[in-house]
């Protein structure tokens, strides 16, 4: 049993006065999204609570192993007397279903370890020594004396597995692996999760990744790359497709600072940012109205994107290493 907060105290009181729960995550979402919100319907079903998932955007073909996907949807609150947000970082991620005319008079919990977090809700348990929601998730449920049944093991050992990029990021800890290591013992496959995650691509979404690298550029420690609308259209790539290729690029020898640039058809531009520890690209997104973690972060900027790239580039040549 983990230790307790009074925040996440304060959450599983919430949860046990409440029947009907409404969870969201956000848009582009990524495995700790599906894992963190499926684990934590499966945990609320187990106490007998209605807990359907809103995420606005739909789950990529890898992901659709995950017990409950189908059952995600963009949904709007009805007779929910509970809304819980979970991993946003900010209450503009949640689709059109999260918005004060539509939450209206109901209590709003939110959890997620984002540092940019505005502390949005009606409680709030805000974490970012946690890697993963997922294990914010872990650890609720067994605050609430859920057991870890196989279908839970899985969506949570998936949110871990991939909010710590297989267990390779800086903020690894002992605590995230041996969570892991109790979910893979509850009927959660690792080697199968991690597959999914990261060695099923569709074709068109290689063919992007070579693109992308072509538009390479590097100035000193910062190096960035392009996702184009016309080579998406070329090869047949979605939006999404290329997610990886950031972090992919940050490895060149040298490099602290990554950006890519996602050009999308309503005109504005995607931008992700990834940094080596010491090198915080939170702030930059922050600044320019996203949010994220230090070495992961973004925001969606209402400008083509060679406006998008200079002001970008202009906000990461002044960020400086910090010190520890
Ligand atoms: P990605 O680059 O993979 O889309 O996102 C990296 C991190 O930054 C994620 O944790 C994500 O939640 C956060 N992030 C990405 N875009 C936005 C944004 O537009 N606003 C905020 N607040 N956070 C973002
Ligand atoms: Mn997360």
């Amino acid at each position: 049993m983990p230790p307790t907060t009074p925040d996440r105290d304060a959450v599983a009181a919430a949860i046990c006065q409440s029947r009907r729960v409404l969870i969201f995550s956000h848009v582009n979402p990524d495995g700790d999204a599906f894992g963190s919100t499926l684990g934590l319907m499966w945990g609320l079903r187990a106490l007998g609570k209605s807990a359907p998932v809103s995420i606005a955007d739909p789950v990529p073909f890898n992901y659709r192993f995950l017990p409950g996907w189908p059952e995600i949807a963009s949904r709007f609150p009805t007779d929910e007397d509970l809304i819980i947000t979970v991993d946003g970082s900010d209450p503009t991620r949640f689709g059109p279903g999260f918005s004060p005319d539509t939450v209206g008079q109901r209590p709003v919990i939110v959890i997620d370890h984002h540092v940019t977090n505005p502390r949005f809700g009606t409680i709030n348990w805000v974490d970012p020594g946690y890697p993963a929601c997922a294990q914010m998730i872990y650890d609720l449920l067994q605050t609430l004396g859920v057991p870890i049944s196989p279908e839970i093991a899985t969506c949570l050992l998936t949110g871990i597995a991939t909010d710590t990029l297989g267990f390779s990021t800086d903020h690894t800890t002992p605590e995230i692996v041996q969570a892991a290591g109790e979910l893979m013992r509850a009927g959660g496959d690792l080697p199968f999760i991690l597959k999914q995650a990261y060695s099923t691509r569709r074709l068109s979404d290689v063919r992007l990744w070579g693109h992308i690298l072509m538009t390479l550029q590097l100035e000193r420690h910062l190096t960035w790359i392009e996702s184009r609308l016309e080579d998406r259209r070329a090869v047949g790539a979605s939006e999404g497709d290329g997610s990886g290729v950031a972090s992919f690029v940050l490895s060149i020898e040298g490099v602290t600072v990554a950006a890519l640039f996602v050009e999308r058809e309503d005109g504005t531009t995607k931008v992700s940012l990834r940094s080596a520890v010491g090198w915080d690209v939170a702030q930059v997104a922050a600044a320019l109205g996203g949010g994220g973690h230090p070495q992961a972060a973004g925001v969606t900027l209402s400008l083509p994107l060679a406006e998008a790239r200079a002001l970008v580039l202009h906000h990461l040549a002044q960020l400086r290493l910090q010190e520890e």
